[in-house]
């Protein structure tokens, strides 16, 4: 694999930034910089919205129709590109090659479905007082979107919005994650090549505080999508706020599962240790909170550390990996300080806990079971591969627990009693429940946090309001 040069994409051109300094791109699996990446300057900055703005007014008035044909055809060129793409997220993220693979894949789905839900942006008519009189409710681009997207699936979190938004007709500018460049650059081109006019779509780099800083304020810009952290999109959201633009969040989770006693477990263990290890913990939907009925417990946490032993860690270019490494060193700090804090609390150590080598970023698959409610694992986001397990005696003292937090993302339940799933269903406060399953993020589902996890859709119909305005037009003949 030969990794690219990175460039920006602004004005239908690939160039270099105006900023002096770049910055590098580091392969986590070796430590060892395998690029570097230009930095846009304001000035850059200016140039990709107003780029932006030439591209929405070219991309507004093409057709429903034929925007899904031209997606269409970008989600056939990502499933012909997905080996090499594939390649470039595990270099420069991590994630072991199958699961990049699957994520190239997947994300051709997401286009087709946006392509298609374009098509369907219906208005309405709405009957009017007068005889002489139509009234009109349409469905219009919200304008230019500017989109900042973060490291741990390059791929899918960059195209949700992408596709979105030019499913909706809006033109947009993408600050992609400082570390998985390539991939986003692969990403772009592949929208480019299926005949995307060049000013619909831009893609910078640069410090992520000045980028969204210059982008948010700008006045050409009407829509601001951010996945990242609560923290971040915090700030970001009060930034939109003073520009008055709308916004769409994608924020941190701290997914619970309930594990009752009637479940089926060796559903749960099986479902449970593919969704925890799977891109090594750093995913938002990740289950971080393992609450197991008393009756249960033991049995679960033996077959969980079963499960967890299994998985193997290595180099993701390896066939024999089933756990890369971790994106950035920043993540391995973390998961030491977690686990520190909990076993320092009187947490049990089950399994792992330690870094593994000296190269790369590398942690042990880990279990920690009685991690009492004062630890920081237990509150924080863990965003790595850490399953934290607790019992519970009864629903109400589970379903309290699930909702003491401020997160409100994914939240997992298995149970055999459709009494307790539908409790779970009514009363978990989450944007996503999954009943004896892991599955939710599929593109037809609505995907997306309540509380401190957020706001607005990335999946489902409701993906496609957020890029939309809606316009009455009332109109009298005369
Ligand atoms: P971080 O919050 O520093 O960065 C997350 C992303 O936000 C990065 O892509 C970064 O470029 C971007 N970012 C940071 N500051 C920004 C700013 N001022 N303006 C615009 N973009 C900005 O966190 P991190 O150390 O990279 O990742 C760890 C934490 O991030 C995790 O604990 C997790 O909560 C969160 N995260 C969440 C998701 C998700 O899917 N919701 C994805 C990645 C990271």
């Amino acid at each position: 694999m030969t990794y690219p040069s990175i460039y920006l994409h602004i004005g239908g051109a690939w160039r270099a930034g105006s900023l002096p300094q770049t910055q590098c791109v580091i392969n986590p699996a070796t430590g060892a910089t395998i690029a570097e990446y230009p930095l846009a300057s304001a000035d850059d900055l200016d140039a990709a919205v107003a780029s932006a703005v030439k591209g929405l007014a070219v991309w507004r008035r093409v057709a429903p129709a034929e925007r899904c044909r031209l997606m269409r055809k970008a989600a056939e060129l990502l499933r012909t590109r997905a080996d090499e793409i594939a390649a470039l997220i595990t270099a420069e993220q991590g994630k072991r090659l199958s699961e990049a693979r699957l994520e190239v894949l997947s994300g051709a789905d997401v286009i087709e479905w946006f392509a298609e839900e374009g098509r369907r942006c219906y208005g309405r008519v709405i009957p009017s007082r007068g005889p002489d009189s139509t009234c009109t409710a349409l469905r219009e681009p919200v304008g230019v979107v500017a989109a900042f997207t973060p490291w741990n699936f390059p791929i899918n979190q960059a195209l949700r919005k992408i596709a979105a938004a030019l499913a909706a007709g809006c033109s947009i500018v993408v600050k992609g994650p400082e570390e998985a460049p390539a991939s986003v650059a692969a990403l772009v081109r592949v929208f480019l090549d299926a005949g995307i006019p060049a000013d619909a779509l831009n893609l910078v780099y640069g410090v992520p505080a000045d980028v969204s800083a210059r982008l948010i304020a700008h006045p050409d810009v009407r829509k601001v999508s951010f996945t990242g952290s609560t923290s971040v999109g915090k700030q970001l959201a009060a930034l939109a706020g003073a520009h008055m633009k709308r916004v769409s969040m994608e924020l941190g989770g701290h997914a619970p599962v309930i594990v009752c006693d009637d479940a089926d477990i060796a559903l749960a263990v099986k479902l449970l240790s593919v969704q925890k290890f799977w891109n090594a913990g750093q995913a938002c939907i990740s289950p971080t909170r393992l609450l197991v009925q008393e009756g249960v417990y033991d049995s679960f946490i033996e077959q969980f550390i079963a499960a967890a032993r299994g998985v193997r860690t290595g180099d993701g270019m390896l066939k024999e990996t089933r756990m890369g490494p971790l994106a950035n060193v920043r993540r391995l700090q973390a998961m030491r300080s977690f686990v520190d804090d909990a076993v320092g609390r009187g947490a049990r150590l089950e399994l792992g806990g330690q870094r593994i080598g000296e190269q790369g970023y590398f942690f042990e698959p880990t279990v920690l079971s009685g991690v009492p409610v004062t630890a920081r694992l237990w509150n924080e986001e863990p965003f790595g591969p850490i399953a934290s397990i607790a019992p519970f005696k009864d629903l109400d003292e589970a379903v309290a627990e699930a909702n003491r937090l401020p997160y409100g993302l994914a939240a997992y339940a298995f149970t055999r009693s459709a009494k307790a799933a539908h409790r779970i269903g009514q009363d978990v406060e989450a944007g996503m429940v999954a009943i004896n399953s892991i599955n939710v993020g599929m593109p037809e589902m609505p995907f997306g946090g309540i509380k401190d996890s957020g706001y607005g859709s990335e999946g489902g119909t409701e993906a496609l309001d957020s890029y939309l305005n809606t316009k009455l037009i009332s109109h009298t003949l005369t």
